[in-house]
């Protein structure tokens, strides 16, 4: 999809002009390849930074340069730095707050275009008192804040709680919040935590090898760039979609070497056939993706009484009763992995999508209830709700929406949907079992639904 702006400011005589009469100027955003590499931050300098030597300081460190990484403590006059992450989790009360600004303010123009900066707090849920509770809090605020001052630069801020004891899980997570990998994931709090029992080994490259997927409404868009990143990690994909898009599946498919369902989600039949169909052929699954969705926008005035239904029945209701069944007869093998594609319009709410507001922010409550029942089996339950991403749906709109749409997040421009994949085959992977019950936005920090 072409972002005209986008083009003009990556010419470096444009971009004067283009900020001289006041329009955003925004960065091209580095992307990883579609593979997780074995040292994903190999060469990367790391400027870390911690409160107090303990467990997750030491884990951090370790995983870092397992990852290629070199870790430097100590700021150096002048050098621009990539990724910056900070420790706080053994901050006490709002003395320790400083520790954010000690850390961040003298180098704040140092931070290198498409730089990564990640905060390490602890789990406000085990604050035990207000007190401990709203230190924790505090780093949200701040890290949604300083996103929004180097988003002009392409660079991204996120927050990782974690939970007592949960350093051991944060190898692949340290790898996809300081990567190209997660390009467009911007000022999102995520919690690392211990409900759901650990996988016995975690890969963090070919780390789905030998796992089977499902994805919904695979043929295009979002699905088709998720199966591909699914793929090319090692999984074996199966892409369902309507048999009116049969063509475009087949094609989806043989480009990844993957399998084709041909169904509708919404036929009564389809979770029996679903779950038939991989313990059939593959003794079960291990990853399924809730992609497949539709918008029938109108106003609740205007809403067709038949298009409230499609859109309950395809965006929330199939997906529970696919659930039910591939979850109650564990078609779902241990360990497994469920993400559904929530929105930022369940979050914020939109104008004419009262149908579609209500499945996505269904949607939210789902993974966070189902996460809990599952955890047991290791299996984790996620959603992710995208903001303006470039598709065929976007490319569409009115150019005044679409412009509204694409430049009001931090990094004012849209995301691909191989961005969305990448958060996707993230949530998908064993290393990302401390991750669960959770509702992750990758939408470059929309401005709307904060
Ligand atoms: P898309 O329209 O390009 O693809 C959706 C796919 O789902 C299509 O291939 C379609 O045939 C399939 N599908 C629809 N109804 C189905 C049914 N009953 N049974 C089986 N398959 C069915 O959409 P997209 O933009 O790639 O969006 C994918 C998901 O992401 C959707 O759930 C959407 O709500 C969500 N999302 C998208 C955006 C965005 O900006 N594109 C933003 C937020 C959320």
């Amino acid at each position: 999809m072409s972002d005209y702006l986008l083009r003009l400011a990556s010419q470096p005589t444009l971009r004067n002009v283009i900020k001289s009469v006041g329009l955003p100027t925004p960065v091209e955003l580095k992307r990883a390849g579609t593979r997780y590499a074995d040292q994903p931050l190999a060469g990367l300098q790391v400027l870390f930074g911690t409160a107090k030597d303990a467990a997750v300081a030491t884990a951090v460190r370790g995983e870092l340069e397992g990852a290629g990484a070199t870790v430097i403590a100590q700021a150096a006059e002048g050098a621009k730095y990539d990724a910056l992450v900070l420790d706080v989790t053994e901050i006490d009360g709002v003395d320790g707050l400083k520790q954010l600004y000690s850390f961040f303010h003298p180098v704040m123009r140092q931070i290198a275009a498409n730089a990564r900066l990640l905060v390490l707090a602890s789990e406000p849920a085990e604050g035990g008192n207000p007190k401990a509770v709203a230190t924790a809090r505090a780093t949200e605020g701040f890290v949604r804040s300083i996103g929004k001052e180097i988003g002009k630069r392409g660079a991204t801020a996120n927050l990782i709680h974690v939970a007592k004891g949960a350093e051991t899980r944060l190898a692949a997570p340290l790898r996809f919040f300081l990567s190209g990998h997660s390009a467009y994931v911007d000022a999102q709090p995520v919690h690392v935590g211990l409900q759901a029992d650990a996988p016995e080994a975690m890969p963090l490259s070919g780390a789905l090898e030998g796992k089977v997927a499902l994805v919904t409404g695979g043929a295009r868009g979002i699905g088709a760039a998720t199966a591909e990143r699914l793929a090319a990690e090692g999984a074996h994909v199966v892409c369902l979609d309507i048999p009116a898009d049969e063509d475009t599946l087949n094609a989806t498919v043989a480009k990844i070497g993957g399998a084709a369902l041909p169904m509708d989600i919404t036929d009564p039949s389809a979770p029996e056939k679903i779950a038939t169909y991989f313990k059939e052929q593959h003794g079960g699954v291990d990853i399924v993706v809730h992609n497949a969705g539709v918008t029938r926008d109108k106003t609740l005035a205007n809403m067709k009484e038949h298009l409230w239904d499609m859109v309950l029945s395809i965006n929330l209701g199939a997906i529970l009763a696919i659930d039910e069944v591939l979850l109650g007869d564990k078609v779902i093998n241990d360990g497994g992995r469920i993400v559904c594609l929530s929105s930022i319009g369940g979050i914020a709410g939109n104008m004419g999508q009262t149908n579609y507001g209500a499945t996505k922010a269904g949607l939210i409550g789902y993974v966070a209830a189902q996460s809990a029942e599952q955890a047991k089996r290791g299996i984790t339950v996620n959603a992710v709700a995208p903001g303006f991403i470039e598709t065929r749906m976007t490319a569409e709109m009115p150019f005044m929406i679409r412009e509204a749409g694409r430049r009001m997040n931090s990094l004012s421009q849209g995301g691909h949907p191989e961005d969305v994949a990448e958060l996707i085959k993230f949530l998908s992977t064993p290393g990302a079992v401390g991750i669960t019950g959770q509702t992750i936005r990758v939408c470059g920090q929309s401005l709307i639904g904060a």
